[in-house]
């Protein structure tokens, strides 16, 4: 499948290679199971503010449809290919699948500079995006969710795109859209406090009091910034944290009130006069409790692992540890990693309660939303560490083989067509 050449995605298939050793998955299921089940490529043409009209490359890939119609986020950066979406893809079907929801896994993006282009050009993009995609998504068959770079009114242009061509309104096409409009209550929260959520477990399992732990925080967009809040809020220190264009760092704790009005106006937790410049290569290995990398993948390499020297390594982004960093920190019990398909899985849970909202057109409380989050959390938290302890494995590994071995049992039973 050299149409997916791309790091991460080998990164991904190298993940899932062994884990297939570890449940030791015959051959003939392997590749099946691995490989996406198809993938769109689309030009985007869009008229940019000057008149001029550039074409962007768009995609969305479908990892599997055993347990459902597949979901997963649209990104909007540089650097999207259709080899890393297809890796992000995969790790939302085990994701999905560890989390017990009826989906597959898909992930999708355009190759755009979004912080680069007005609102008029983002929305023009997003809606022509839509439109390009519109027999490949649906809310059986597909359905959209923010992710790096695209937010709610990213989802909502998409949803009305859609709507627009079924003639009905169609909130269930796409999550993470406005309230007003079908979205659900705490969606926006969701990601960053499922993180939160599970860095407190993981505080209690090696014995380590909130009120005396410190936190490093990479990203802080909708996950990283929500992450920093909610820590806060269990009594969690924030000394340190950074975006794409640098890092702040106070040892005496972050006034996350005062960081809060800096990035208001400056679109930056760079230059925060409440703390010391810091590159994001510092940050990362900045002495801390609770690491989360919350922005972009294979942040935590075999360059870097060694100096890494946090307690608990909570995944906010997606992929922020390469497979060579992840057989340093096997060695390493001083350190408890929350692996991402759990850690961020929040997002997608929420998602999940925004679909089924719609669908019904029956809408809950944000404390009902956030009990029955906490609740799915805390299972998965609890099978994960469990499977690890039990047979000695890691708890990237425990949470793999739980996500693969439910696809894979879903994939057996439906059996292979024709
Ligand atoms: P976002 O666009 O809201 O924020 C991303 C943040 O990362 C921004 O602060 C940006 O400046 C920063 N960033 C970008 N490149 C960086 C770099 N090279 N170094 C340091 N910081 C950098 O995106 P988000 O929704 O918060 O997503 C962040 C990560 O979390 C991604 O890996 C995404 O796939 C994952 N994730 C998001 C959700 C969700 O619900 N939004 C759910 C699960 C996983």
């Amino acid at each position: 499948m050299h149409v997916y050449d791309h790091p991460t995605f080998h990164m991904a298939c190298r993940q899932f290679d062994l884990v297939a050793d570890h449940l030791d998955i015959p051959a003939n299921d392997r590749d099946r199971l691995k490989y996406p089940k198809r993938a769109l490529t689309v030009a985007v043409p869009v008229r940019r503010d000057d008149g001029k009209v550039e074409v962007f490359a768009g995609y969305r890939v479908q990892h599997h449809l055993a347990l459902g119609p597949t979901k997963g986020g649209m990104r909007y950066h540089p650097d999207v290919t259709v080899g890393e979406v297809a890796a992000l893809a995969m790790w939302m079907s085990w994701k999905c699948a560890l989390m017990n929801l009826p989906y597959g896994g898909a992930k999708g993006g355009v190759a755009c500079d979004p912080t680069q282009m007005s609102i008029g050009e983002l929305e023009r993009l997003t809606r022509r995006f839509t439109q390009e995609l519109i027999h490949f998504i649906g809310p059986q068959v597909d359905i959209p969710a923010p992710d790096l770079g695209t937010n709610e009114q990213t989802m909502a242009w998409m949803m009305d795109t859609y709507s627009v061509h079924a003639g009905q309104a169609t909130p269930a096409v796409v999550t993470g859209k406005p309230v007003a409009i079908g979205g659900s209550l705490g969606r926006r929260e969701a990601t960053g406090r499922g993180v939160s959520y599970l860095a407190n477990r993981a505080m209690d399992t090696i014995g380590l009091n909130a009120n005396e732990a410190t936190a490093v925080v990479q990203g802080f967009g909708n996950v990283g910034s929500v992450a920093a809040y909610s820590l806060a809020r269990y009594g969690v220190k924030i000394i340190a944290v950074s975006d794409a264009f640098g890092g702040t760092l106070n040892a005496r704790g972050l006034d996350l009130g005062k960081l809060q009005k800096h990035v208001a106006r400056t679109k930056s937790v760079a230059h925060f006069p409440g703390g010391e410049s810091i590159s994001n290569e510092q940050l990362l290995v900045t002495p801390c409790d609770i690491l989360v990398p919350a922005a972009m993948e294979r942040q935590i390499t075999a360059a870097n692992v060694n100096q890494i020297k946090c307690r608990i390594l909570a995944e906010g982004a997606n992929g922020p540890t390469t497979p060579d960093a992840d057989l340093v920190l096997d060695q390493r019990p001083d350190v408890f990693v929350i692996p991402d398909i759990l850690c961020n899985a929040g997002g997608v849970v929420v998602s999940y309660f925004e679909w089924v909202q719609d669908l019904q057109s029956f809408f809950w409380s944000e404390t009902e939303i956030t009990d029955k989050l906490f609740r799915l959390l805390e299972n998965a938290f609890t099978q994960t560490l469990h499977l690890s302890r039990k047979q000695n494995i890691s708890m990237r590994m425990a949470a793999l083989s739980l996500g693969v071995a439910r696809v894979r049992e879903a994939k057996k039973l439906r059996g292979l067509f024709p």
